[in-house]
Order: C-alpha cells, then sequence, then structure tokens
C-alpha cells in the first residue's frame, strides 16, 4: 500500500476575480475531494485542503474545465497578481484590473509541461497574451524567454494600489505598483521594489522589508520595466542561500541606486523619479456598496478565509445557495473576504435573509477587531506551521474583545494578524498588533505597524503562550485608551511611545 499523501491545491486568481461557476466548483470539489472547506487566501486566491494524491489530477482538469489553474500559484515564479478587488465601474478600477491581468499574463512560465503533466497529453494552447521583450531573452533558454532554464531564485510577488485604497499591502510586495492620477486620467506609475515579509526567528540577518521607491513609468513603459525588475532579480538574486534569495535582500545588498543603474540598462530608457502621492488608506470593501453603474456588490467577511459549514453558522451553504440564485462574478480581497457583485437593489433584501437563514454574520454584526482580523492557515494544513494560527486566532480576538469592550474601545478599528510561522503569510509585520508563532503554542508578539500599511512592527514579547496573548497586550489597550492623542490608532501609539517604554508602562498598569 502506498502512503496516503494529502495536498494542498491552490489557483490563481488574478485580482481575486472568479465566475459563480469557477467559484462553485471548488465548492464541489471541496466535498468530492477536498476536507469539505475552501480557503480564501491573503493573495486573493483559492486553497482546497486534504486532496489525496490519487485524486489530484482529476480535481486539476475539473477546475481547468471551468477555466481555472494552478499554474504560478505556487514556485519561484510570479505569483497572482494582487489588486483593487473594489468592483466598481470607474475608469481608474479598470485599469487596476487590466494591469493586473495584463502582468500576470505576461509573467506565467511558458513551459507547456504543466498542461502536459496534468491532461493526459492533450495539448492545450498556451496563453496568447503578450509575448515577452527580446531584450531580456535569456540565451539559455527559448521556452521561459523571462525565468530561463532555472526560474527565479525564489518565489515573487507583485501588487497594485491607489494611495487612498490600499487593500493590498502594497509595501509588502517584491514590486508594488502605485498608480498616478491627474484627475480621472492617467499620468503613469510610481514603483516599490524589495518589500518582503519573510524572516527566521533564529537568524537575525533575515527581516520584514516594507518596499523602497524605485521610480515612476509611464502606461507604455510598465510592463517593459516590470520585466525588466524580474529579470535583475533573476539575474542577480542570491541562488546561494534559499532564505536570502527573495529581491529585497538584492534590494538591501546593492541598493535601490544600483538597482535602477542595472534596469535602466537593460530597458535603455531612464525611469521618472517617484512622484509625491497622498496619504495611504484601507478600504476592506465589505457592506453593501454601489458600484457606480446603478448596480450594487456586496463584502461578506469570512473569518480568517475558511468557508465551511460548522454549528448554526453555515456559510459554504449560504455562498453555495447565494452564487446558484445570483450567478454573478465574486471577488476574492487580500483580507480573505468576498464580494459578491452585480445585484440590484432588490436583491437586498433576499440576500440577507439567505444570510441569516444561515446564520451568517454580515459586517454590522462584527467587532471592529474581528472584522480588520487576519490569519494563516497554519496548522494542520501548512507543512511549516510551528503554531496554531487560523484555529486559535478567534478565540484570542474575543478575549481582546472583551478587554476593548470593557476598556470602552469596542468601535475601534484594529488591524490584528496572526501566523503560525515567522514567514508571514498573513503580512503580520504591517499589522497594528500581530501574533507571530515561534514554537508549539508559543508567539512572539510585535506592535506599532500602520492600520494603512506603511509601516512595520516592533517586536514587543517574546514565547508567550497561547492562553496568555489577550492578558499580555490588555495593559497595552489600557495605555492606549489613556494617554493616546485624539483619534490617534494603536499601532500609531505604540510606534510613537516605543516598545521599551510600553514594556516598562505596562508593568505599571499590571502592578496598578
Ligand atoms: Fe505561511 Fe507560516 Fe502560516 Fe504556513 S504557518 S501559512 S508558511 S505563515
Amino acid at each position: 500500500l502506498d502512503k496516503a499523501y494529502s495536498f494542498m491545491l491552490r489557483s490563481r486568481a488574478p485580482g481575486g476575480r472568479l465566475t459563480a461557476a469557477q467559484y462553485l466548483v471548488h465548492d464541489r470539489l471541496a466535498d468530492e475531494v477536498g476536507n469539505g472547506t475552501l480557503r480564501l487566501t491573503t493573495r486573493q486566491g483559492i486553497q482546497l485542503h486534504g486532496i489525496l494524491k490519487g485524486d489530484v489530477k482529476e480535481t486539476i482538469r475539473a477546475l481547468h474545465r471551468e477555466m481555472v489553474n494552478t499554474l504560478a500559484a505556487c514556485g519561484d515564479v510570479n505569483r497572482n497578481v494582487m489588486a483593487c478587488p473594489a468592483p466598481e465601474r470607474s475608469r481608474q478600477h479598470a485599469l487596476l484590473e487590466e494591469v493586473a491581468r495584463e502582468i500576470d499574463a505576461h509573467l506565467l512560465p511558458r513551459s507547456e509541461a504543466y498542461y502536459q503533466l496534468w491532461l493526459d497529453g492533450e495539448r492545450q494552447p498556451l496563453p496568447a497574451e503578450a509575448t515577452p521583450s527580446a531584450a531580456f531573452v535569456a540565451p539559455t533558454d527559448a521556452v521561459e524567454p523571462i525565468y530561463g532554464r532555472t526560474y527565479l531564485p525564489r518565489k515573487f510577488k507583485i501588487g497594485i494600489a491607489f494611495p487612498h485604497d490600499n487593500c493590498v499591502d502594497v509595501f509588502t510586495q517584491d514590486i508594488g505598483i502605485v498608480p498616478v492620477m491627474d484627475g480621472e486620467a492617467l499620468r503613469g506609475f510610481n514603483l516599490l521594489i524589495g518589500g518582503g515579509m519573510g524572516m527566521s526567528h533564529t537568524d537575525a540577518d533575515t527581516h520584514p522589508v516594507l518596499g523602497k521607491e524605485l521610480g515612476f513609468v509611464t502606461r507604455e513603459q510598465l510592463l517593459r520595466t516590470v520585466e525588466g525588475i524580474v529579470t535583475v532579480q533573476r539575474d542577480f538574486g542570491n541562488r546561494e542561500e534559499r532564505k536570502f534569495a527573495r529581491m529585497k535582500y538584492l534590494v538591501e545588498a546593492r541598493g535601490v541606486a544600483w538597482f535602477r543603474g542595472e534596469l535602466e540598462r537593460r530597458l535603455g530608457f531612464a525611469l521618472g523619479d517617484w512622484v509625491p502621492v497622498g496619504p495611504f488608506a484601507v478600504d476592506d470593501h465589505l457592506g453593501w456598496r454601489e458600484q457606480g453603474d446603478g448596480r450594487f456588490y456586496l463584502g461578506i467577511p469570512i473569518e480568517n478565509g475558511r468557508i465551511k459549514d460548522a454549528g448554526p453558522m453555515r456559510l459554504r451553504t449560504a455562498l453555495r445557495e447565494l452564487l446558484t440564485r445570483y450567478p454573478n462574478e465574486v471577488r476574492i480581497t487580500p483580507q480573505h473576504n468576498l464580494l459578491v457583485t452585480n445585484l440590484s437593489a432588490q436583491d437586498r433584501e433576499p440576500i440577507e435573509a439567505l444570510l441569516r437563514e444561515h446564520g451568517v454574520r454580515t459586517v454590522g454584526e462584527i467587532t471592529q477587531a474581528r472584522r480588520y482580523a487576519m490569519a494563516c492557515p497554519a496548522l494542520p494544513t501548512c507543512g511549516l506551521a510551528v503554531a496554531e494560527s487560523e484555529r486559535m486566532l478567534p478565540g484570542v480576538i474575543g478575549a481582546l474583545e472583551r478587554e476593548l469592550e470593557a476598556l470602552g474601545l469596542g468601535g475601534e478599528e484594529i488591524a490584528i494578524r496572526m501566523t503560525g510561522c515567522p514567514n508571514g503569510c498573513a503580512r503580520p509585520y504591517t499589522a497594528e498588533l500581530a501574533f507571530v508563532g515561534r514554537s508549539l503554542d508559543k508567539y512572539n508578539i510585535y506592535v506599532g505597524g500602520a492600520f494603512e500599511g506603511t509601516r512595520l512592527v516592533s517586536e514587543y514579547a517574546q514565547m508567550v503562550a497561547g492562553g496568555d496573548l489577550a492578558a499580555t497586550v490588555a495593559p497595552l489597550l489600557r495605555l492606549w485608551r489613556d494617554q493616546r492623542d485624539p483619534g490617534e490608532r494603536f499601532g500609531d501609539f505604540c510606534h510613537r511611545v516605543g516598545v521599551e517604554r510600553l514594556r516598562e508602562a505596562a508593568q505599571g498598569v499590571v502592578a496598578a
């Protein structure tokens, strides 16, 4: 007997867009071959867990029939391109979607091996999008003109965000793309490079980094410039030590000026300078919103991205029925929530009744702490996890909710994130409050990131037991209430005071 190997399957969905049929095939497969649940990811994809080895090929085939694939959803290539998922019918949002799809298609691996592997020799046409620029063709391999024979040193992440809506956490990406507008007209794009979350608890040379300002390009220059950045990382990224293989370490080692010079040499034109843009903000797009074409979309909070039926809350059944009745496009948000689009005003009442019937909580029925919380899957489905995350965070949030309520802070927005290891898939290092797995049931606590995703956290405490997390943070919440400037967010307060003084002051609170 062979071992019963079980797999996680992750679908690619640039900008988080799927048709209802594409969502529903995942839902069906979750029962047929998975563990009965779906997991929306923090990069706007879907994961199915618990697929046995013998079912993998048929699962991929079933997805492919609905025009979904898993190509480049993992591996040392460009991953799912993130973009704001709001289906607002403005020229600005259409632009984001267009750019996300264009970059995603352009950076897909060209090899036909993926299709041959899964489709029993039925040769499938390759995606018909633009061919890569000849300037960067690797001389060693015509099949992969961008990636060459050895692909990239490590995974590669790209996100696009307007400053007024940084829901994709644009500073955490290898390439962050920020459109610069003159009113409704596009002026071009600011580019950030070298952001990244992962680190190791035991190696101080590894660390999360925010993307750095590289420069400005026009719409016509964008795709070629993105490709050029990828090839600089391909050719100069660290292939000796995998823990330093992300582009953030290349940018740190050589500097932005060197990177820009090397890139411009390849491109044959100079980048413009970074254009100052307005303050960054975040919108999670939950609740009922106008699309701008007379229709509405509904953002449904999905706690930790897990879609399942559990006790009185039959979320998975509710979404299946909703999308069967209203077979409209859905969008996965970077906060692992779901948007159902193209609804009419008349749809509101029956949809709210359907959600109520199934015990699904809408955004008005959850606290601000729960609304903005994010967790990675971790145990038992992630092989890299050293601690719980998805199964742990709801209880920690519950305890924090009680603290916040008792302090009169129940209505405050606060971004709380948890991961089961330091790789940081739920982007904890830009949160206001983060718990990162250190070992089994032990977490490091971080504070002081910005709600808007523009600042990194600082380490506040180490090796705190899961059951003590809320109690350890409670004195900080009290200090925040008593000592904050008017309207000051929790992350901004912790950053202003600093972790040293916070530790001292928290001891005073506990003693008092
Ligand atoms: Fe990512 Fe680590 Fe969480 Fe696994 S445990 S999902 S690698 S952050």
